[in-house]
């Protein structure tokens, strides 16, 4: 919350080049299973949510965009490809995976419904696996280091790193 207490949310990129926040209420959060969305996200659907009514500040950098179609862009980062932000003439769009704190921001609606890819509905009920339980890979995981930016603000990025 901020000194006025409207909520305010932050994120960005995997590599830490654009992180953004936002003052204010966001608005419904959906995903969207056209065409169009896989192909920007990389994925099954699109994440994203709202910020329209809301104060919007990229805090460091700023994303790259694609011009998608003749009425909407699409943002990423330019050094590292997050997908970032759906821009059209009525507003912007965040994508909800970019969030800091994304578990807060559950999606309300559907759209696209025509293209949902046909196993989408089937995922809850696949095996399942924490990342811990695969035995074989207990070595790779212990020695793991995260490049990623953390999920929150940082005064300087990337920090000081040995090689
Ligand atoms: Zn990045
Ligand atoms: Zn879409």
């Amino acid at each position: 919350m901020s000194l006025d207490n409207r909520p305010t949310y932050s994120g960005g990129c995997q590599c830490g080049a654009v992180r953004f926040r936002i003052e204010g209420a966001l608005g419904d959060p959906s995903v969207c299973h056209c065409r169009m969305c896989q192909k920007a996200s990389g994925n099954f659907y699109a994440a994203l949510v709202s910020v329209r009514g809301a104060r919007l500040d990229w805090t460091r950098g700023e994303p790259k965009r694609f011009r998608s179609s003749n009425h909407g862009w699409r943002g990423f980062c330019g050094d590292c490809g997050t997908p970032l932000t759906y821009e059209a003439p009525d507003g912007i769009a965040l994508a909800i995976g970019a969030f800091d704190q994304p578990a807060e921001i559950a999606p309300k609606v559907q759209w696209g419904t025509e293209a949902k890819l046909p196993y989408v509905d089937g995922i809850p009920a696949l095996p399942g696996h924490q990342t811990m339980d695969d035995q074989d890979a207990t070595g790779f995981l212990a020695s793991l280091v995260s490049y990623q930016h953390p999920d929150h603000d940082t005064d300087q990025w990337p920090p000081e790193r040995g090689t």
